[in-house]
């Protein structure tokens, strides 16, 4: 070998050293998804809906007199305690103002939140919660029975209106669910808002709180807003700017859900841009608080 091929060589070889980590970082849906209680702190939101954590959360009640938490195994039942709270309230008003026993439900956040190991790129902040379309008729399913029974979808085949399963009794549920001041937004499959639009009755205030979304037809999605005290919590701002100003979103754009969405794409000849999704995050991509988050107690 030449002098100078060796000494490339041995440009290349340090260079490699020297720019590439030989150790991945682990992902943060590993360590977080791996930790089995809340961390002892006091509690705080940290960072977004989509890439944060919580410190210092509550865990729901597996049952109490108004709900039932669901598929127990996955250790989703823990929040912030704003959103615990804001769950016990509400399935209280729900058993005493409409025919719904209470509410199960779905999954709220790890113990200490953060991106989760399937599913969800949202629920890390212990703010958001699922809250199941079927209807409650008793509060003591057995664990294994919270595992096999499933939610019912609400949506039709076509995706164009709600489906049989639909009753006045999920707008009262909703309505409830949207009225309290905690609330920052509401996810929900775009024929449910259609409906609900054209059969609300009284004040409609409520209904700028409800946000058509994909899915969302086995459940309906409650986010909080940034609880007091947690000053590392970032809001979310407003999609719509006539939602901002107190408008209902019961208008013609509503319409495009169900129209124009659903027609498959025309291929423009870009490439998609692709957003990483949150199971990819390493703790450096979290806010630097939630490293404290994973370590503390
Ligand atoms: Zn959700």
């Amino acid at each position: 070998m030449r002098i100078a091929e060796i000494v490339s060589t041995i440009v290349v070889a340090l260079s490699v050293c020297l720019s590439s980590p030989v150790v991945a970082q682990p992902k943060a849906n590993k360590l977080l998804g791996a930790k089995r209680s809340a961390s002892n702190q006091t509690p705080q939101s940290h960072g977004f809906y989509s890439n944060g954590c919580v410190a210092g959360a509550q865990q729901l009640a597996q049952t109490g007199p108004t709900w039932q938490a669901m598929r127990l195994s996955r250790n989703r039942n823990w929040g912030h305690p704003d959103m615990i709270a804001y769950l016990k309230r509400v399935s209280a008003k729900v058993a005493k103002l409409s025919d719904w026993k209470g509410l199960y439900i779905g999954d709220i956040s790890q113990p200490r939140g953060g991106p989760m190991t399937s599913g969800h790129a949202s629920h890390q902040l212990g703010l958001d919660a699922d809250i199941w379309m079927y209807p409650p008729k008793r509060l003591n399913l057995s664990r294994n029975e919270r595992e096999s029974l499933s939610s019912i979808s609400v949506r039709s085949k076509n995706q164009r209106s709600v489906s049989n399963n639909w009753r006045a009794s999920h707008m009262e549920v909703m309505k409830i669910a949207a009225s309290d001041p905690a609330v920052d937004r509401i996810f929900v499959t775009a024929p449910a808002k259609i409906w609900m639009c054209n059969r609300a009755k009284g004040n409609k205030d409520w209904l700028q709180k409800i946000r058509p979304f994909w899915g969302h037809h086995y459940h309906f999605h409650v986010r909080l807003k940034c609880p007091k005290g947690s000053s590392n919590c970032k809001t979310q701002t407003p999609t719509v700017s006539q939602l901002s100003k107190g408008g209902t979103g019961c208008d013609e754009t509503l319409n495009w859900w169900v129209t124009d969405a659903l027609k498959p794409a025309k291929p423009t000849g870009k490439k998609p841009v692709k957003r990483r999704h949150p199971r990819d995050f390493t703790m450096a991509d979290l806010p630097q608080q939630c490293s404290g988050v994973l370590t503390s107690r």
